[in-house]
C-alpha cells in the first residue's frame, strides 16, 4: 500500500472531492462502495495535515431548484441539498484543523461538477505555491474527472488516489481513468 508520509513533498497539496453522504450507500445519490473511500484518503488527509500541507475538502452544495436534478431537466435526483445531512461529508472522514472546504454546485443556471470551476481554487493555489496536486473522492467519472481535468488545465502536477475513488459506472471509471492519463495526470493505482 502506498505510504503517503513518504510520498507526500513540500508544494504538494491535497483535494478530497466530494465524500459527502448523499454519495455514499444510503445516500440520495449513492455510488456503490462509495463509503470505503474513507478508509483509504484518511491516512493521506492525515499525512498532508502532520506535513504542513494544504488539504482542501470540496463539496456539492445545491440550492433546492438546482439545475442538476431531473425536475428541473437535469440528470441526477436531488442530492446535496444546501444543510441537509445529506450533503454533510461523510461521518467518518477526517477533517483536520486548518482544512479548507470548496463549495461548488451552488449556481441556479449552471452545474459544476469540478471543484475548479468557478471557486477560485486554482488561483488560491498557485499563489500558495502549490505545484502538485493529491486527488481522490466521489464519483471517480464525473466530479473528480472534471476536478483532475481542469487542475491539469490550470498547470499543476496531478496525482490521482484511484484507490480513493469510486465511479458511478465501471465503465465511466475505466475512461475516467484513460481521460485521465491523455491529460497528464499520474495515476497511483495501489
Ligand atoms: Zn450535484
Amino acid at each position: 500500500m502506498a505510504q503517503p508520509q513518504n510520498l507526500l513533498r513540500p508544494n504538494d497539496a491535497l483535494l478530497v472531492v466530494d465524500v459527502q453522504q448523499d454519495f455514499c450507500p444510503g445516500g440520495a445519490l449513492p455510488i456503490a462502495r462509495g463509503d470505503e473511500v474513507v478508509a483509504v484518503l484518511n491516512p493521506w488527509i492525515a499525512a498532508a495535515s502532520k506535513q504542513g500541507l494544504p488539504v482542501f475538502l470540496s463539496r456539492d452544495w445545491h440550492p433546492a431548484s438546482h439545475p442538476s436534478f431531473t425536475a428541473n431537466g437535469g440528470r441526477w435526483p436531488v442530492h446535496c441539498q444546501q444543510d441537509t445531512a445529506g450533503a454533510s461529508f461523510h461521518k467518518d472522514l477526517f477533517i483536520p484543523e486548518g482544512a479548507e472546504v470548496v463549495t461548488k454546485g451552488t449556481r441556479f443556471d449552471q452545474d459544476q461538477n469540478s471543484a475548479f470551476d468557478q471557486t477560485g481554487l486554482a488561483d488560491k493555489l498557485h499563489r500558495d505555491g502549490v505545484r502538485r496536486l493529491w486527488i481522490g473522492g466521489l464519483a471517480l467519472d464525473v466530479c473528480v474527472l472534471a476536478t483532475v481535468l481542469d487542475g491539469r488545465r490550470a498547470g499543476f502536477e496531478i496525482r490521482v488516489l484511484v484507490a480513493g475513488c469510486r465511479p458511478v459506472t465501471v465503465e465511466g471509471g475505466r475512461e475516467a481513468l484513460t481521460r485521465m492519463r491523455k491529460a497528464g495526470a499520474v495515476l497511483v493505482e495501489e
